[in-house]
């Protein structure tokens, strides 16, 4: 049995766990100052070692991604300003777990910025934060004011001479800016739609300047790593999904919530530790990690919980956002809720997201409605199927995903809604239909 190893959110329930005082009394702060105690690349070499994966979707290497920085002066012989940016945009489908760690403990967030920034030599940084959710921007511009106070932020950080500015930019609510490159273009004051990549913001990012985009998770983990060094970290996981992560459990769960685990950690498991799925039900299906990522069924109890885990059972581990679907669900419901909300996402740039999405939901309305025909399903497969790998940006490809595989697990479940000319899971219908 994997047991539960809460790190990050060690101190979430301290009173007060918000304030610059309970983050130093419990340790806060030395990771930054075991830091500048080394050369940036030093900084890095660790963040490599320790084999710190992304926790935002991708799990890309991130002191791999720092160390794409470039240094010295480009081919132009100029020297440009490096930026990091936080991605607290948090917006996938279930995912819910930056929110909770920087209304909880933002300076964790704040050291590691100050770390990653020094690592990368940049002087200015952004937190890029949902503008919506104004409790986590108002502790965040907070706890930014306290560490301005303390010496953390500003000039002569810690008599170190690095100087660094942190500014807390509020969003304006739409899902594509969590894409890397849109928001990006957000952040410049322009409407966010994803860039051409290569480059990537690590060639030519904010301001076409050298830039690291990192998820709010990864950054918070880097404190910990400086201050218990990498052996600790590689002592959680696997080899190559080292360390710690946040898992989210939302849905039919009797407990929902946050549980901090080492990766590779099985859902019984962490069913086992949430109370299982709700008294007196079953489950049906789940995501691994948010409405993107291939659905999941019971057969994927015991699937590891890591990047190729999830990856050889045929899904992603995406933001470890798990919901739990019981088998009073309608998988075709389900799967038209999350499709709407592709479609109402879709920057529109690309024509088969555009127009994808918007007759994927045309299609699943009427399936849903018991008003399709088996040929629909094959229609509906074929749409997704010029969507996947064919749109501009991540998002065609995740809503894509629940399609292929609610056809792949569920295929008489919509042949149900046909043949019953309706939702079997409809109350009115009063019949559940397994
Ligand atoms: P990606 O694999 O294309 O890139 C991941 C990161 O690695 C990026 O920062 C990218 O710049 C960098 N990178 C990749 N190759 C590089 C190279 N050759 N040189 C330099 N840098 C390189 O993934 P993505 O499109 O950025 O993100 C997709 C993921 O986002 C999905 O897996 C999904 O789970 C996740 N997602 C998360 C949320 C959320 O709310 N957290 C929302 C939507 C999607
Ligand atoms: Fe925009 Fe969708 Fe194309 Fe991405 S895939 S660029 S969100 S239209």
């Amino acid at each position: 049995m994997t047991t539960l190893t809460p790190v990050l959110s060690q101190h979430w329930d301290t009173p007060r766990s918000w304030t610059i005082g309970s983050y130093r009394a419990n340790g806060g702060y030395d990771g930054l100052r075991a830091a500048l105690r080394l050369a940036p690349d030093e900084v890095i070499q660790t963040v490599k070692d320790a084999g710190l994966r992304g926790r935002g979707g991708a799990g890309f290497p991130t002191g791999m991604k720092w160390s794409f920085i470039p240094q010295g002066p480009g081919p132009d012989g100029t020297t440009k300003p490096h930026y990091l940016v936080v991605n607290a945009d948090e917006s996938e489908p279930g995912t819910c777990k930056d929110i909770p760690l920087m209304l909880a403990t933002p300076h964790t967030l704040i050291e590691g910025v100050v770390i990653a920034a020094y690592a990368i030599r940049a002087a200015t940084a952004f937190i890029y934060v949902r503008g919506e959710v104004v409790p986590v921007l108002r502790r965040l511009q907070a706890a930014v004011a306290e560490a301005y106070e303390a010496g953390y932020l500003g000039r002569d950080i810690l008599g170190s001479g690095f100087d660094l500015e942190l500014i807390v930019h509020a969003g304006a609510g739409a899902y594509i800016c969590g894409e890397e490159t849109a928001l990006l273009d957000s952040l410049e004051g322009r409407r966010g739609q994803p860039r051409l990549r290569p480059p990537f913001p690590a060639v030519a990012g904010l301001y076409a300047c050298p830039t690291v985009v990192n998820n709010v998770e990864s950054i918070a983990s880097v404190p910990l790593i400086l201050r218990n060094g990498t052996d600790w970290f590689r002592s959680m996981g696997s080899e190559k999904s080292p360390g710690f992560t946040l898992y989210s459990l939302s849905g039919h769960v009797a407990r929902p919530g946050q549980y901090e685990a080492p990766l590779g950690i099985t859902l019984r498991e962490l069913l086992g530790y949430a109370g299982g799925v709700r008294a007196g039900h079953t489950l049906k299906f789940w995501t691994p990690g948010g409405s993107s990522t291939p659905l999941f069924t019971a057969e994927h109890l015991d699937v590891a919980l890591d990047y190729e885990g999830v990856a050889a059972a045929g899904s992603m581990l995406g933001t470890k956002a798990l919901q739990i679907f019981d088998e009073t669900t309608c998988v075709v419901r389900a799967v038209l809720r999350w499709t709407e909300f592709y479609a109402h996402e879709s920057c529109g740039k690309c024509t088969p997201c555009r127009e994808g999405t918007y007759w994927l939901v045309q299609l699943l309305r009427g399936l849903e409605a018991g008003q399709g025909t088996e040929a629909d399903l094959d229609k509906l497969a074929d749409i997704a199927d010029n969507i996947n790998g064919k749109s501009f940006c991540a998002l065609g490809d995740g809503a894509a995903s629940p399609i292929f595989s609610s056809l792949k697990y569920f295929r008489e479940e919509y042949l149900e809604h046909q043949r019953r000319g309706g939702c079997p899971f409809d109350p009115a219908r009063a019949t559940v239909w397994a």
